[in-house]
């Protein structure tokens, strides 16, 4: 009988320690989750001078303003899009998206 309360002891003990070990790990989750919503995320573009026609479908889709036209001309005399504000790209896609001539690339980087 009195071997048996033990091994029940032993078995609370245990339960006892699985669950302060899950209590620990799970608080560290909780601070790696912490981090990751401190990361920022921020974005840049890249414009194929060449394929750009200057159609400026990119430029009002882009909440930070960060698309202008340039004064140069590409070789097929087209105004090309380029950042005018590249440290405001988030890199939400929205430009590359609508691009009909696929001539922009967006890179995202977390922070
Ligand atoms: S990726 Fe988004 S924020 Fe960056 S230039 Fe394009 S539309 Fe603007
Ligand atoms: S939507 Fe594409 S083709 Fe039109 S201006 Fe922007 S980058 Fe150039």
């Amino acid at each position: 009988m009195s071997n048996l309360l033990s091994n029940r002891n032993d078995i609370g003990h245990i339960f006892i320690l699985v669950f302060y070990l899950n209590l620990s790990k799970f608080k560290e989750y909780k601070s790696d989750l912490k981090l990751l919503k401190m990361a920022k995320v921020r974005g840049a573009i890249e414009v194929n001078t060449e394929v750009c026609k200057g159609c400026e479908v990119c430029i009002p889709v882009c909440a930070e303003d960060v698309i202008g036209m340039s004064k140069e001309v590409n070789r097929k005399g087209y105004h090309y899009a380029f950042m005018k504000n590249p440290d405001a790209c988030t890199g939400c896609t929205n430009c590359g998206i609508v691009c009909p001539d696929r001539a922009i690339i967006v890179y995202r980087v977390t922070v």
